[in-house]
C-alpha cells in the first residue's frame, strides 16, 4: 500500500509525522506523495482540510485518515499517543471505508472566462469586502428570494458541525446526501425579506445565486479564501464525487458530535 502524510507543519506534528512515516516504511509500506492509497493528516481539522484539498483530484483512489496533535477534531479520530497501534492496524488490517457527500461549487463569470468548479468538504461561504451581498436566489431554476445580508454559507453534512453550526444551522448526518444553506446576517425589514431559516436541499436540487448589485465576492471554500470579480453566478449542489474516510474502529457520527460539543472536558485544579 502507498501512503502519504500531510503535517500541520509545527514541531510536534512534524516529529509525529517523521516517526509514523518511518514505522510504516519499516512495515513495508511505500511512501508515495503522487498517488497514495492512504493520506494521513497529522495536526487538526485544518490540516485534514488541507490534505483533502491536495488530493481532491484523486478522490476515487485515495482514502483519508486524521491524527490530532492538539484537541479532538472532527476529522481527526486518532491521538498522537495511539500511533504505534494505528501503524499496526494500517500494516495488518485491510481498511474499511466510509463515504461522505461533498459540495460542488461552480462559479461562472461574465464574458468568456471558463467556469471554476471546486469541491468543498465543509462548506463555501460567499461574502463581500464591504456592504452587503445582494443575490437573486434560485432553487431548481425558480426564483426563491432576493437575499441581502453579509452572505450565505452552503455546507455539506460533515461540514454542518463547522461554520454552519455557528450560524444556527442544523447538524446533518452524512448518510443524508444533502447540502444546507444558512444565512449570514440577512437584512429583514419592511422592504427586504428572506426566509430566515436554514434550508436543506436534497441531491439533484441546485441553488443558484445571481448577483444583483456588485459582482465581486470573497468566496471561501473550506479553509481557503479567494476574491473573485465579474461573477455571473454561483451554483451549488451535492457533488457526484464523495470523500472516503478510513475506519479501523467504529466512531459513529453522533458520538463524534457528542464528544466534540457536549461532553465536558474534565478540568484539573
Ligand atoms: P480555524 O483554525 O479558524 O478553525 C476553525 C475551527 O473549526 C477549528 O476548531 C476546527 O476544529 C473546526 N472545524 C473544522 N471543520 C469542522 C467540522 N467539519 N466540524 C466541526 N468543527 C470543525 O480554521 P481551519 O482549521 O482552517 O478550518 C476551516 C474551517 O473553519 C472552515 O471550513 C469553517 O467551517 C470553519 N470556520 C468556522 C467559523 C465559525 O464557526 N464562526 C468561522 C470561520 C470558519
Amino acid at each position: 500500500m502507498k501512503f502519504a502524510i500531510v503535517s500541520r507543519g509545527d514541531e510536534r506534528s512534524n516529529k509525529i509525522t517523521a516517526k509514523m512515516k518511518q514505522y510504516l516504511i519499516d512495515f513495508d509500506l511505500t511512501y508515495n506523495e503522487e498517488s497514495p492509497d492512504l493520506v494521513i493528516s497529522i495536526g487538526g481539522d485544518g490540516t485534514f482540510l488541507e490534505a483533502f484539498r491536495r488530493y481532491v483530484d484523486k478522490l476515487e483512489t485515495t482514502a483519508f485518515l486524521g491524527v490530532h496533535t492538539g484537541h479532538l477534531g472532527f476529522y481527526t479520530d486518532w491521538t498522537s499517543e495511539e500511533i504505534e497501534k494505528l501503524v499496526i492496524e494500517i500494516a495488518k488490517t485491510p481498511f474499511h471505508v466510509v463515504e461522505y457527500p461533498l459540495l460542488e461549487v461552480i462559479i461562472r463569470f461574465e464574458g468568456e472566462e471558463k467556469p471554476h468548479r471546486i469541491l468543498a468538504l465543509n462548506e463555501t461561504t460567499i461574502k463581500t469586502v464591504e456592504g452587503s451581498v445582494v443575490f437573486d436566489v434560485q432553487i431548481r431554476g425558480e426564483h426563491f428570494e432576493t437575499f441581502r445580508g453579509d452572505g450565505l454559507c452552503i455546507s455539506t453534512p460533515s461540514g454542518s458541525t463547522a461554520y454552519n453550526k455557528a450560524l444556527g444551522g442544523a447538524i446533518l448526518h452524512p448518510s443524508l446526501e444533502a447540502i444546507q444553506v444558512a444565512e449570514i446576517a440577512s437584512i429583514n425589514n419592511r422592504v427586504f425579506r428572506t426566509i430566515g431559516s436554514p434550508l436543506i436541499l436534497p441531491k439533484h436540487h441546485t441553488i443558484l445565486l445571481k448577483p444583483l448589485q456588485k459582482n465581486s465576492f470573497i468566496i471561501a471554500i473550506d479553509h481557503l479564501t479567494e476574491s473573485y470579480s465579474n461573477v455571473r453566478s454561483i451554483q451549488c449542489r451535492v457533488a457526484k464525487e464523495r470523500v472516503r474516510f478510513v475506519r479501523y474502529r467504529p466512531f459513529p457520527f453522533w458520538n463524534r458530535v457528542r464528544d466534540s460539543f457536549v461532553t465536558e472536558i474534565k478540568k484539573f485544579d
